[in-house]
């Protein structure tokens, strides 16, 4: 219904104007923001870096016991999807 109103987090580029992406949280995935072209690139990288760190911080299982089931849930997908 607002989908021409969205605009870019980063630079308020308008969907009327420009293509734009959804990304979804990589922690949150119920959760969103558009972006234009350039942006979401840029997010994409910044949300990898974010989940690798996650991932690499919470590499032992004594670290990982701090975590909660959502989190450690989050973890193992995230371990997944980087496969280190
Ligand atoms: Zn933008």
């Amino acid at each position: 219904m607002f989908e021409d109103s969205n605009m870019c987090l980063f630079c308020n580029a308008s969907g009327k104007d420009v293509q734009l992406y959804k990304v979804y949280q990589w922690d949150k995935p119920d959760r969103y923001s558009w972006y234009c072209k350039d942006h979401y690139r840029q997010v994409e990288k910044h949300h990898d870096e974010q989940a690798r760190a996650f991932v690499k911080g919470f590499e032992s299982e004594q670290a990982r016991a701090y975590l909660s089931p959502k989190q450690l849930e989050l973890w193992e997908k995230m371990k997944k999807k980087y496969d280190y």
